[in-house]
Parts: C-alpha cells; structure tokens; sequence
C-alpha cells in the first residue's frame, strides 16, 4: 500500500494543532490533522476565552454565535475561599464563555486542514527527508499537539510527571434545568473566582448560557478531592450554586510556562500548546498560549521555506520567549510561598489590587499587545 502523503502532519486537533494548521493552509502547504478522538469532542475546561484568540484568529463570533453559546463576559466576582468577595465591572465585554465541544471543532473546521479523526498517533520512525507515521502516513514535518500527554512530546524527552510541577483539576459541566437557573445566583457575564488560601490554586464557577462549570485546580494535586468538596460546600453556603449539581467531576492535568522543562523543538519536529507546557502561570489560561504558539510554530516553518533542520525552526523558541516570558524552572522556596500566601491573602481583598493587578494583569494581560505573526 502507498503511503499517505502530506507536508505538515499535525498530532491533535486541539486549540494549537487547529490554529497551527490554519496558518499553514493559508501559506499554501498540505496539512493533515491527526486526532485518536472524533470531533465533536469534550475537553475538560472552564471555557473562558480572552479576546487575543478570537482576534489572532479572525474568527467570525457573529456566525460562531449562530448555533454555539458564546458568553460575553464583563466582570467578574473574586475572593478568598471563605472570604469576602470583591466585585469589579468593567461596562464592556473583556473575555467569553465557550463550551469546548463546540468551540474546537468549530476551530478545526476553521483551519481547512485535512482531518484524520479517530486515529491515535501510533508509531513515529524517522525516514529519509522527514517521518513515516503509524506506518502508513509520509511527510516532512511533525507538529505535536496533541496536549499535556502529547505523544510527540515523549518521544521528544518529556517525562510526564515525575520531574514537572503540574496543575492538577477538576470540573463539572451541565446544562441547568428551569429549577437549577432559578436557584444558581451565579450571574453569566460576571464569572466568579475564588483562591484557595494558600494561594496555590483557586475555584471557579462559570455560567455560560443555560450551562454551569464548577471546578477548582491547584499546583499540588494532594488531597484535591477533599477541596473541591470544601470548595463546593463554601459555594453552597454561599448560595451561588443550585443544591443539586451532578456529582461526577472529571479531572485533568496540565503544565505552567516555566514549571517544566520540555524540548521543545529538533529535526523536523516541533511541539506547540500543553504538549509545550505553555499554560499562563498565574491564570492557568492555556487556550490563547495553545493558539499563539501554534501561529509561532506556523510562522516559523513557514520561514523555514522547506528545510526543516532544528537551526532552521530554532527561532520558534526565541519567539515563544518574548512572547511568553521565561522558559526555565522556577520553584517559589518556603519563605517566598508563606509571603505569597500573607500578603496576596490581604491583597486579594482589596478592589484595586484585584482590578489592576489579579484581573488587568495576570489573568486579562490588558498591557500586552496583540501577536502579531
Ligand atoms: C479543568 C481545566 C480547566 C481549564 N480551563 C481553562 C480556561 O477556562 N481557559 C483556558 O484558556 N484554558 C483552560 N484550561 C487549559 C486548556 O484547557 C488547555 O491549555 C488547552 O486545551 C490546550 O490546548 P491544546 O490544543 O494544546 O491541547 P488539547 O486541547 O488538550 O488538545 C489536544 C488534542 O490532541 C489529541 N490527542 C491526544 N493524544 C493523542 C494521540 N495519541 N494521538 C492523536 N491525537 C491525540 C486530543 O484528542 C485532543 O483533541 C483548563 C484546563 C483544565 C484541566
């Protein structure tokens, strides 16, 4: 049997492997799309989106809109578990509420690459001039995607887990009955946040639409069952959820930019996403890191002109560096941490500390200007 051929073959189907390959389309090269799951899929995620993905993206939100739940967001309620919350509005729309199932596959509809769905990524041997996949597809570049469990990204070094500093989550997702909206005080375009007192994660709760997603993710995975069981018992008391939410939470886990230390990068092969560990250290935002660095990616091989040595693709590196920040390890030592956990406690109680510096910086990057590729 001949083998199937493409130019770029992209592992995963996600919010990076999609953008990827939709500038790579638009550049003219032959994309396959790889992904064990069949889309429309589910991902565990809160589905906040801030407006550089949808810009970066040119996506039409009016068509997205149409048939998808799009949740304009325009404030947000903060706190400290079992503290006082904060209310901050900022009178216009400065993020959204998407449900992944149809937030991805409408963006690998969007890339207008050729898609392989329901297919594991198997087998990678190195072949004159580039790869042959699962034993049956050719081409000259692998794009790795496919998340934090990214197969790409072993085969590249990664040692998921035993030397990397993961978040660890949970979460629920559901469509509210009449009763259930009724009871939720919960408000849609005012996303409630609300950190754990060690500072080492927070909770959220996110109405979109007619849909509830509850979760909570830490730095440390210990014990995470029993928080997420406080967490919902103060949301309770509180009132902000209705009384009868399933029961079943899925968890997941990911990396932070700067808490791993994958190769990111070699001959013919680059990673781009969660399988880079690119996830936003103080927000745990992954899904713009994912479509920015697949646009990186995509520029830089689109600069490669053909040639696809690791020199050729190096600059994808330095470009993730000016965009994303350090790339090393980083661990907080013990005094750094109890004043973390003092003073951000105080700090996370006050309005403005929380507008200009919790919600502007770490989790809106209202500073940072647009990517441009
Ligand atoms: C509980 C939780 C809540 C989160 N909430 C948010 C949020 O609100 N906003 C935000 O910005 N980020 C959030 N994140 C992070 C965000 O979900 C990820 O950073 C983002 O999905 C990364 O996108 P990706 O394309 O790199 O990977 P993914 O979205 O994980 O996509 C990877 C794709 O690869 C495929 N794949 C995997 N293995 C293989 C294989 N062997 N062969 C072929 N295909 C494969 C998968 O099926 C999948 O489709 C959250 C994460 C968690 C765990």
């Amino acid at each position: 049997m001949n083998p199937e051929r493409c130019d770029v073959l992209v592992v995963g189907g996600g919010p990076a492997g999609s953008s990827c390959a939709w500038k790579l389309v638009q550049a003219g090269l032959d994309v396959l799309v790889l992904d064990k799951q069949v889309f429309p899929r589910d991902k565990v995620c809160a589905g906040w989106v801030t407006p550089p993905v949808t810009d970066a993206l040119r996506l039409d939100l009016e068509d997205y809109q149409r048939e998808r739940v799009l949740q304009p967001i325009s404030g947000f309620r903060t706190g400290l578990i079992d503290g006082p919350p904060v209310e901050t509005g900022y009178g216009r729309t400065v993020s959204y509420g998407i449900r992944r199932c149809e937030f991805d596959h409408y963006l690998l509809q969007h890339s207008q690459a050729r898609v392989e769905p329901g297919e594991p990524l198997q087998s990678i041997e190195r072949v004159a001039g580039g790869w042959r996949v699962n034993r049956r597809i050719e081409t000259s570049l692998l794009i790795g995607a496919g998340g934090h469990f990214c197969p790409v990204a072993r085969y590249l070094g990664a040692s998921f887990g035993s030397t990397e500093r993961v978040v660890a989550a949970q979460e629920v997702e559901f469509e509210m009955t009449a009763s259930q909206r009724r009871a939720c005080r919960a408000e849609a375009e005012r996303p409630e946040l609300y950190f754990c007192r060690d500072l080492k994660g927070y909770g959220w709760v996110f109405r979109k639409g007619d849909y509830l997603n509850i979760g909570l993710g830490r730095e440390d995975n210990h014990k995470l069952a029993e928080r997420v069981e406080d967490f919902l018992a103060f949301l309770r008391r509180q009132q902000r959820i209705p009384d009868d939410i399933p029961a079943r939470f899925k968890g997941h886990a990911y990396l932070l930019q700067g808490h791993g230390d994958r190769k990111r990068l070699d001959d013919g092969v680059l990673l781009v996403g969660d399988a880079a560990g690119l996830a936003c250290p103080q927000s745990g935002e992954g899904i713009r890191p994912a479509v920015e660095s697949g646009l990186l990616a995509a520029a830089a091989v689109i600069a490669a002109n053909g040639e696809f040595s690791a020199a050729r693709l190096a600059p994808y590196c330095q470009h993730l560096a000016e965009r994303f920040g350090a790339t090393r390890p980083s661990r907080p030592g013990a005094f750094a941490q109890g004043m973390r956990s003092r003073l951000g406690g105080k700090l996370l109680g006050n309005a403005w500390f929380t507008r200009h510096v919790v919600l502007d910086r770490w989790f809106l990057h209202s500073k940072q200007p647009p990517l441009h590729v």
